[in-house]
């Protein structure tokens, strides 16, 4: 990086008199240290596709250009697209869509790769479902790391008995192992955005041996009501379908105390629940 990103943010977008669209959850990241953790921790070869969602202004897919094959990068801003085209290195393709309407399955296999890894500081507004449409279509995508909100990350990295912990933590947790690269102040962007932010690598190796259409109805049960037992949020549920004895006799095949709280299982202790279940 030649210049500072945070002048080269505000100078390009002036140059082009363009301004953030705060709609799109445009917050350029501006910080150095943060872009080279990110990249550090994506562990990225000269033999990855590298698939970024909101290239933005482009400060994080030249870094990431730098090490990868190729860089694949989706961004919905027409006007932010034309600038990308021009000044991004010539590994790097920029697809001028929008995220949720693009079959990212299908760029992979035209690619000629057999994988790929997600990397972006992604739009806030959006981050679920982007992060959910990879991991529930089973995207050959092994490595997620992203820029979310502090909020989100510290409720997929929650524990057991905490106000976090809860139906997000349990859902990644199915699909990978979630671990915290970096926290992130909101002087690490421009403009500033009004919340925290935080970078977090997703390692996908889904529990397939966990039944999904067993495990996912259950926990939703389990956080329906956080003030109702376990067993109550079982027997309450319309998709599992169980009197309140037959939850009873579940919480006990499963080796849980009756008067037990959604909250206080951990994701072995609901793992084993739907394996009760489905028996
Ligand atoms: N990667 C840049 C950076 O780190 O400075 C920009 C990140 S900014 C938080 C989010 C980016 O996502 C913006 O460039 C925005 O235009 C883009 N974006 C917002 N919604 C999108 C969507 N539905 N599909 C693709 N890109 C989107």
């Amino acid at each position: 990086m030649t210049e500072h990103p945070q002048t080269n943010a505000r100078k390009i977008l002036a140059q082009h008199g363009l301004h953030p669209n705060k709609k799109l959850g445009q917050n350029f990241l501006t910080d150095a240290h943060v872009l080279e953790k990110i990249v550090a921790a994506a562990d990225i070869t000269s033999d990855d596709l590298v698939i970024e969602v909101g290239p933005g202004l482009g400060v994080l897919t030249t870094e990431l250009a730098r090490v990868a094959s190729k860089v694949t990068a989706i961004e919905i801003d027409t006007n932010l697209a034309a600038i990308l085209r021009e000044t991004t290195p010539s590994n790097v393709e920029i697809i001028n869509k929008d995220i949720l309407k693009t079959d990212l399955g299908d760029i992979i296999a035209q690619s000629g790769f057999l994988r790929a890894k997600m990397v972006a500081n992604l739009p806030y507004y959006i981050t679920t479902p982007i992060i959910f449409s990879v991991l529930e279509n089973a995207l050959p995508i092994n490595t997620l790391v992203v820029m979310v909100q502090k909020e989100v990350a510290d409720r997929m990295l929650a524990s057991p008995s905490t106000k976090a912990y809860g139906l997000l933590t349990l859902s990644v947790a199915y699909y990978g192992k979630v671990s915290l690269v970096a926290n992130v102040p909101p002087n690490c962007f421009f403009p500033r955005p009004d919340v925290h932010s935080a970078v977090v690598k997703i390692d996908v190796a889904p529990h397939n041996n966990i039944n999904r259409g067993i495990f996912f109805p259950i926990i939703k049960a389990a956080f329906a009501n956080r003030r109702k037992t376990l067993q109550n949020c079982l027997a309450a549920s319309a998709d599992l379908n169980l009197t309140k004895d037959a939850a009873a006799k579940l919480l006990f095949d499963a080796s849980l105390p009756e008067s037990i709280r959604g909250e206080a299982l951990s994701f072995e202790d609901f793992a084993r629940l739907a394996t009760a279940y489905e028996k």
